[in-house]
């Protein structure tokens, strides 16, 4: 099976802040096989962003050079091994993970079901919430390299720490998440606050902006404290540039109703961390991941 090669595609479709200008090529693989034949094929220094569900990124206006593969509607087998551990592919989105754990028994992933991104996605941000996160049940991750070579890497080769992952020896080049093995067993440690699924979901109804554009949290938590908490004491709840405006529901949130451009979005990003860092001295971290050119260079 073949993926599709789509050219100047819009990325603005590929990610929940629904925007972001065009990406030279874009690839939406349907199997692993069909990703190592694709990246065996290009060229070994074409520019290259893996993407999930974008729903942790903002893409500038214009767009990204060179090629995005997007693992949105492939490689995304979920499958229960012996000794109940649980593999699922990186296209896989974390909401099936999760009811593909409590249907077949595992536990420790509900608090996933609310985040709206992949399992290669999460992998990468060390996705969580309710006191969990992702990386606490993983036992293996699959990589590939850009010549299509899939290596498996052990949880220990990882430095894993709140919203990062890094590889504690990055030699040998670049490479992306395309499977993990996690533990169906595992999960009751990593469970936290206990508190259940539906108890979760209806506490991110009620505490988040779910009808609105957004990418979740745009910061991260300083230590001890909340973005949030920092970005409301500053009364930027509800204020706006442009269309782009910090959520009245949920101020670690940037909303839009579909008509905020991606400059508008930075400038509020920019704006909130200078307004927190003079009213509180602390210089807010980004969570979310900016990509892009803000214009287009070739015009
Ligand atoms: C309403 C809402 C609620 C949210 N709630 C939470 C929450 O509770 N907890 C939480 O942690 N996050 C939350 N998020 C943020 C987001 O869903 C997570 O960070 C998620 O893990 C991102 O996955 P994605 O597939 O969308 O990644 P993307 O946004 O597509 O990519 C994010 C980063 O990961 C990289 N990446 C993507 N796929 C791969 C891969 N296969 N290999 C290597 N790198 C890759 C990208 O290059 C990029 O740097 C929320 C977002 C929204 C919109």
């Amino acid at each position: 099976m073949v993926g599709r090669l789509l050219r100047n595609e819009l990325l603005s479709a590929y990610t929940t802040w629904g925007v972001g200008g065009v990406a030279d090529q874009l690839y939406l693989p349907v199997t692993i096989n069909d990703l190592a034949r694709f990246m065996r094929a290009l060229h070994p220094r074409e520019p290259l962003l893996w993407i999930g569900r974008g729903s942790n990124l903002l893409v500038r206006s214009g767009g990204v050079r060179g090629t995005v593969v997007a693992l949105t509607t492939g490689v995304g087998g979920i499958e229960q091994l012996t000794g109940g551990a649980v593999r699922a592919e990186a296209g896989a989105s974390l909401s099936l993970l999760a009811s593909f754990f409590r249907r077949t028994g595992a536990v420790g992933l509900d608090f996933l079901a609310g985040i709206p991104g992949s399992v290669g996605g999460g992998l990468a941000m060390n996705a969580g919430a309710f006191g969990g996160e992702i990386w606490d049940l993983v036992t293996e991750v699959e990589v590939m390299n850009r010549r299509g070579d899939i290596i498996h890497r052990s949880v220990d080769e990882y430095q894993i720490g709140y919203r990062s992952v890094r590889r504690r020896q990055a030699e040998g080049g670049d490479e992306w998440f395309v499977a993990a093995t996690f533990n169906g067993r595992g999960g009751e440690a990593a469970a936290g606050s206990g508190a259940g699924r539906l108890q979760q979901l209806q506490q991110r109804n009620s505490s988040q902006p779910m009808a609105l554009h957004s990418c979740g949290s745009v910061f991260r938590n300083p230590d001890g404290d909340f973005a949030g908490r920092l970005i409301e004491e500053s009364g930027l709840k509800g204020y706006c540039i442009g269309a782009a405006c910090v959520s009245g529901k949920h101020a670690n949130f940037i909303t839009h109703g579909g008509d905020a451009t991606a400059a508008e979005i930075e400038a509020l990003i920019d704006h909130v961390a200078n307004a927190v860092e003079e009213s509180h001295g602390v210089r807010l971290q980004r969570e979310v991941r900016i990509v892009g050119e803000a214009v287009r260079e070739d015009g």
